[in-house]
């Protein structure tokens, strides 16, 4: 009891958020975010910060986007309790793991990012037409995501925006780089590369969205995945 009031008093409580690298406190949508170890937590209630097809009430849109086969798919958005647990260093992995079904990172607002597939295996197909017009759609317990480009995103932030992380802790842009728009043919295997950008001057492994498969990822993770709890 006395060693337990000793050591507290002895301690620097420092505000857990002071540790916080700056380049996460991009993600604005986090509810909570904190060091622990070698390790960022980031929890996120998943309430997209634009409008839907798929909100009810003041937060409901109805779809305006370009799709002429969109159709709604019969879930809604639900209030989530994710969270994601995230490498502070990340490295490259000995040999590249693959992505699961479910999020796979977290955008900048919040939302997950998931894979390019619909089930094991299962290409995207049909569930893009339930994107909704900034390109995201509930599964079936109501948790909002994106599968491609998170069009609200890189209308405001900019196509060559850091959009968020993967879960091995290496960030993610948009389509766009030094002026030219990417496809999968100008990214490795994994779709991306190492290089500098504008929040790793030094540079740092990094993926980008492309308007073609996997669009965010889906190949497999660089880095060694952290973990995310629903
Ligand atoms: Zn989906
Ligand atoms: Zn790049």
């Amino acid at each position: 009891m006395a060693l337990l009031a000793m050591s507290c008093q002895k301690s620097s409580v420092a505000p857990s958020t002071s540790s916080v690298p700056a380049v996460y406190k991009k993600i604005y949508g986090a509810t909570d975010m904190y060091v622990d170890g070698n390790y960022l937590v980031i929890k996120s209630s998943d309430q997209p910060d634009h409008k839907s097809p798929y909100y009810s009430g003041s937060k409901y849109e109805a779809y305006n986007g370009t799709n002429s086969k969109f159709q709604l798919n019969p879930n809604s958005i639900s209030t989530q309790s994710l969270t994601f647990r995230i490498p502070l260093n990340p490295v490259k992995a000995s040999s590249s793991s693959s992505t699961p079904l479910g999020s796979i990172g977290i955008s900048l607002n919040g939302v997950p990012f998931y894979n390019q597939y619909a089930g094991p295996n299962q290409p995207l197909t049909s569930e893009i037409n339930s994107f909704d017009q900034y390109n995201g759609h509930p599964q079936m317990t109501g948790q909002y995501h994106y599968h491609v480009e998170p069009l609200y995103l890189t209308t405001n932030k900019g196509k060559d925006a850091l959009l968020g992380f993967l879960l091995d802790g290496f960030p993610v842009y948009g389509p766009l780089e030094n002026g030219k728009t990417l496809t999968d043919a100008d990214l490795d295997a994994l779709h991306g590369h190492t290089g500098i950008t504008t929040d790793y001057p030094s540079g740092i492994y990094h993926y980008h969205i492309t308007a073609d498969a996997p669009y965010i990822n889906g190949d497999g993770f660089y880095g060694t995945p952290g973990t995310v709890s629903n």
